[in-house]
């Protein structure tokens, strides 16, 4: 039995999370604190997805991929995801939690390709599941697949790791007078305008019903709390 508030959560972690104060790439002690955090989570009894992106590697919309087909962009940007995902795993396993990656795109010798029942088993095995590839189609993002498998899996919240806090009334690195939202209607922070997930996700986690927490994954203990329902961050709510 779990005191959490969610069964089966899934967690979307951007690139840069793992890119710490490094200009690229994975910066150990980031990765290291992170593992911290998503172990205490997955020893809490909690079934755990990471959907894991690819920004600190590269991005297809970047200006490094500028004049390149987009497509041809975006499939490097996938790889790049999968990069990160093998990472993560392995940092996992070095805290003895069992994780598994699978991937949107086929890379046999690699990575075990996704296939949902057995995400699903994994799950209820209690093994921490790594979704890399994004969704395995150009012209989406990584936040788009979060929400995509976030659905697919019965996830009762995606919880999307950022640099911030939550959502702002405004951005609070130019106005001192900003507040953090506890919670946000999907409607509400359509009518604001407020920017929680890229148009694709958020409208995908919305017809689903699937409320989207954004928490500071810099800020210690913030995913713990957020799993256990506490006034972390911001709930967008149905
Ligand atoms: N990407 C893609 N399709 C997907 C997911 C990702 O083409 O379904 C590519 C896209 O080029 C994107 C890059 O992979 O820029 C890295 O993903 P994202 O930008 O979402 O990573 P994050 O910002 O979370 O690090």
């Amino acid at each position: 039995m779990t005191a959490s508030k969610y069964k089966r959560v899934l967690l979307k972690l951007s690139g840069e999370a793992l890119m710490g104060d490094d200009a690229f790439g994975i910066n150990r002690q980031t990765i290291a604190r992170m593992v911290e955090e998503i172990v205490d989570v997955a020893r809490l009894g909690v079934e755990l997805a990471i959907v894991i992106g690819g920004g600190n590697i590269f991005r297809g919309v970047a200006p490094g991929a500028q004049g390149m087909d987009r497509a041809t962009a975006d499939y490097m940007g996938m790889m790049a995801t999968i990069m990160n995902a093998l990472a993560l795993q392995d940092a996992l396993k070095r805290s003895s939690v069992d994780a598994r990656v699978q991937s949107a795109l086929n890379i046999d010798q690699v990575v075990e390709p996704y296939i949902r029942p057995k995400a699903l088993r994994y799950l209820e095995e209690g093994k921490v599941v790594i979704f890399a590839a994004g969704t395995g189609n150009p012209f989406f993002t990584t936040d788009t697949a979060a929400a995509l498998r976030g659905a697919e899996i019965g996830a009762e919240i995606v919880l999307k790791a950022t640099k911030v806090d939550g959502i702002y009334t405004a951005d609070p690195k130019k106005d001192p007078t900003a507040t953090r939202y506890s919670r946000i209607s999907f409607d509400e922070a359509i009518n604001r305008r407020l920017e929680v997930m890229d148009a694709t996700a958020f409208a995908l986690c919305r017809d689903q019903k699937l409320p989207i927490k954004v928490f500071s994954i810099t800020k210690h203990g913030a995913l713990g709390r957020a799993v256990m329902g506490e006034d972390e961050g911001t709930l967008v709510h149905v």
